[in-house]
């Protein structure tokens, strides 16, 4: 009788940096990777007939994980920029983003990004809040290697402020119950998250874009975007 295997399915293998909550984190106890662009990428990968094989690394090693060939595609809220589409292909864009500050309770004299003008501002390191604060005049930048450390060192008055992604900022004042920090500053650069893929590699960008149009054509995304978002 006819008894063949299925076919091993194909694996993705897939970078991230995974202190980025609600798009990549594990919860408290937990080893497993979830978020916003986990579940998306396991749907765009279930969509192409991949399994999604998750690569933890740090955010600026990324890009040349995909480079060197170490990994397959990038989601890591990732921001579609002219530098890095120079290195790498994005998909079509799958999330509106921006940056904001974040800054202690008590602090009124900072409202707006100009505010920031020499004080001292935490960052996570290579990402797109780091561009912008290194732009404010005689600002003193501190990089750390994810946004929860840059986040404790505020708390702690090590920095006057963190600038970072709006929606990772408002899940961190949201979900700690953070009293002694607040959001401010308006929305600073429109971005747009991407998922990343070698440029070599057209045929995946194809497949991925493809799996994007086909989640969003058939309700998946959209029911992603209510369970993280719901609004
Ligand atoms: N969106 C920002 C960037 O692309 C931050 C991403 C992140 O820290 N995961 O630089």
């Amino acid at each position: 009788a006819d008894q063949k295997q299925a076919a091993k399915p194909k694996v993705l293998k897939v970078g991230t940096e995974p202190s980025f909550a609600p798009f990549e984190f594990q919860e408290e106890g937990s080893k497993e990777y979830t978020g916003f662009d986990m579940d998306l990428i396991r749907a765009v990968g279930k969509q192409m007939g991949y399994e999604v094989q998750i690569v933890s690394m740090g955010f600026d090693g990324l890009i040349p994980a995909l480079e060197s060939g170490q990994i397959d595609a990038v989601a890591s809220g990732m921001s579609i920029t002219e530098e890095r589409a120079k290195k790498v292909a994005f998909s079509k864009p799958y999330y509106k983003s921006g940056l904001t500050m974040v800054i202690k309770s008590d602090n009124n004299s900072i409202k707006t990004f100009k505010d920031l003008e020499g004080k001292s501002i935490g960052v996570q390191i290579g990402t797109t809040g780091a561009e912008e604060a290194r732009k404010i005049k005689d600002a003193k930048i501190r990089e750390f290697n994810t946004p929860p450390e840059a986040f404790m060192e505020l708390k702690n008055n090590g920095v006057d402020a963190v600038v970072n992604d709006l929606p990772v900022n408002e899940y961190f004042i949201a979900k700690t119950g953070a009293k002694d920090v607040k959001l401010a500053g308006e929305v600073q650069n429109a971005e747009n998250y991407g998922i990343a893929i070698a440029k070599k590699n057209t045929e995946l960008s194809e497949k991925v874009n493809k799996a994007l149009d086909d989640i969003k054509a058939n309700g998946e995304y959209e029911k992603i975007y209510m369970k993280w978002f719901n609004k």
